[in-house]
């Protein structure tokens, strides 16, 4: 069973393109659904951050408190770098046993924005980076999330630039006015003609 990463910047079109492969039957590992999920209820996740920045990050009844951790964060750069130390080697572990399910599949996927970023990559026998023009993107979003141009601009910032998501990719979903079930069908006979090899 391979181990496929699924990224591409914001609006890129990650999720609907994952989406699509689960339509065709793949397992999808949504990280950042996962990664929030841990925070909230894995207790291994919990005592790290409690330890890192104290109780008042849960309340009484263990629920995270994102608003707080997000001023945290805002007020202190470093203290996104310690959230990701204790979060991301925890995701990893997760998916890993995510897989042991699946091991009658012919692979599975891994939906992030981050592979690149945090060195993920490697872990995967292949990556998929969607991609889209920047204006269709910022308009997709905004109309998604409610939110600013100048918000969604602030987000990509923080973002790898697209070029360097799209040389390290192994496959390229083209997301404009393309249409994206061709692109994945010929993906998929891709990497299950890798199986077989
Ligand atoms: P994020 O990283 O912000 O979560 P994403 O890469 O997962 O973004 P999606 O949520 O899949 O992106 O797509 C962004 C928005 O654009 C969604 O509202 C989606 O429905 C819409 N969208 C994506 N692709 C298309 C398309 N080809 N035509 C029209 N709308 C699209």
């Amino acid at each position: 069973m391979l181990k496929i990463g699924l990224t591409g910047g914001i609006g890129s079109g990650k999720s609907i393109v994952g989406k699509a492969f689960e339509m065709m039957g793949i397992p999808i590992y949504v990280a950042d659904v996962e990664a929030k999920r841990l925070m909230a209820s894995d207790f291994g996740v919990r005592d790290l951050l409690i330890s890192r920045f104290g109780r008042q990050v849960y309340d009484s009844n263990f629920n995270l408190n994102r608003k707080l951790l997000a001023e945290i964060v805002f007020h202190d750069e470093t203290s996104l770098k310690d959230i990701n130390a204790i979060v991301h080697p925890a995701v990893r572990e997760d998916f890993s046993r995510w897989c042991e399910q699946f091991v009658e599949k012919p692979y599975v996927i891994q939906e992030s924005a981050i592979i690149f970023d945090s060195g993920l990559y490697k872990s995967f026998d292949k990556i998929i980076t969607v991609t889209a023009e920047e204006e269709l993107r910022i308009g997709r979003v905004v109309k998604r999330d409610a939110a600013s141009r100048e918000q969604i601009i602030e987000r990509m910032k923080n973002q790898l630039p697209e070029s360097v998501r799209l040389e390290r990719a192994d496959f390229v979903i083209y997301n404009n006015a393309d249409l994206i079930l061709p692109q994945i069908i010929q993906i998929d006979k891709q990497i299950r003609s890798l199986i077989k090899k």
